[in-house]
């Protein structure tokens, strides 16, 4: 628990950010000039969306009848009785449609866009989970959709790219700095900036400047909205850990967020710490990073001794990012949330027992969560309640995995 005054623990860890953005000294809106109104504008237009009961009709009937929504709370029966600790349950997000949380998002984002009159649609991706997501909600919502993709991404995912193309969207590689998810991102900010009047900007991830990091959080918030009322019938009560895997935070924070205020249910994000923190090849921007402004907002960043980013590395490409949302770097300072690292090899393992026990492949990312699972739960009484939140499935990570093991398809 830091013990600075300015961190002190408030009444509430739900009311943030504050109307500048921040959450406590992270977050905020540190963008050029000429984004500045397009980026008012977005706030002014989610303000009045989000007290408008015919925005959440529509995204509630999109939610049940296109995503698949509630997803199901699923007690893993054989993984806890083999842990032979706490009760282990899964939140099944790897169940909605395109196979991943990124859905609930892109939905919230692309009705927004529609109710601002707004006609092209852009996106950032890394592994292409959230290029894949914009790029199906574009196509539902007949909007072309232009995604920025690094080079690099472009070559170690094809099978995404294409699908973006499938889905109709058209797909721009990167060729600026390490030409991945970073590099892409910053592309995609100048793109908005040259195209003010027509485009919506979906970031697929709770970080860059005020509204994203709230709005994409209030999108996700669906997981664990659900979470709260599907314990209560199978079990009485509220959890009494939450565990879920954190690339930029968002499948977490909508898991997280609903349970801030409830002081009982602890609070556990896992990153990837990749080849092992002391190597230096990890993506665990909160374990081993520092905070300095990237992407719009201040946070916890991958840095060298100068202050120039770091490139992340993990097994699972949707956890490779140098930094995190803010509202994640201000939990771990205020101690509400902790957050731990779990390696490749341990997330490797965490897949193999998924699959063999529960007959579930789990993507790579969610299997860092699960790593981290296999670790704690042997330790607690068989009365405790763990909700992990299986927010990807492994389909698109065969080939990787089929890699790592020495297995030639
Ligand atoms: C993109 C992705 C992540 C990482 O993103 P968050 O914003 O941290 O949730 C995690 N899991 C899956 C399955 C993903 O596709």
């Amino acid at each position: 628990m830091a013990t600075s005054a300015a961190l002190r623990a408030p009444n509430t860890f739900r009311a943030g950010p504050d109307e500048r953005g921040r959450f406590g000294i992270f977050g905020g809106r540190f963008v050029a000039e000429t984004l500045m109104p397009l980026i008012l504008d977005l706030e002014r237009a989610y303000e009045a969306a989000k007290t408008d009961p015919a925005f959440h009709a529509e995204m509630n009937h999109w939610r049940t009848h296109y995503v698949g929504r509630p997803s199901p709370l699923y007690f893993a029966r054989r993984i806890t009785e083999h842990l032979g600790g706490a009760k282990v349950y899964f939140k099944r997000d790897e169940l909605n449609h395109t196979g991943s949380h990124k859905i609930n998002n892109c939905l919230g984002q692309i009705l927004l866009a529609k109710r601002m009159g707004k006609t092209r649609i852009i996106a950032e991706t890394g592994a292409g989970q959230h290029g894949v997501a914009a790029a199906t909600v574009s196509a539902q919502f007949g909007l072309p959709c232009t995604v920025y993709m690094g080079s690099k991404d472009i070559d170690r995912q094809a099978p995404n790219v294409f699908r973006m193309k499938l889905l109709g969207a058209e797909v721009r590689p990167v060729e600026s700095g390490s030409r991945s998810l970073k590099d892409a991102l910053n592309e995609a900010l100048r793109d908005w900036v040259t195209n003010v009047a027509d485009t919506f900007y979906i970031i697929g991830t709770a970080a860059g400047p005020h509204p994203y990091p709230a709005m994409v959080r209030d999108f996700q918030c669906i997981i664990g909205e659900e979470v709260r009322t599907q314990i209560a019938e199978a079990e009485g009560r509220l959890p009494d850990s939450l565990v879920a895997c954190i690339g930029g935070g968002s499948n977490a924070i909508g898991l997280f967020h609903p349970f801030l205020d409830d002081p009982s249910v602890r609070i556990i994000g896992v990153e990837a710490a990749g080849r092992g923190i002391e190597t230096g090849e990890h993506a665990a921007s909160l374990t081993a990073g520092r905070p300095g402004v990237l992407h719009g907002n201040r946070t916890y960043l991958l840095q060298d001794d100068d202050g120039q980013i770091k490139e992340a590395h993990s097994i699972s490409a949707g956890l490779d990012y140098p930094g995190i949302g803010p509202e994640h770097a201000w939990l771990k300072d205020t101690g509400r949330a902790e957050y731990v690292a779990a390696t490749d090899a341990e997330a490797l393992e965490a897949f193999k027992l998924c699959a063999r026990l529960e007959g579930i492949l789990p993507a790579l990312e969610p299997a860092h969560a699960l790593a981290h699972v296999i670790k704690i739960a042997p330790t607690l009484p068989k009365d405790h309640i763990i909700v992990m939140n299986l927010c990807g499935r492994g389909d698109k990570d065969v080939f990787s995995i089929a890699q790592h093991l020495g297995a030639d398809l």
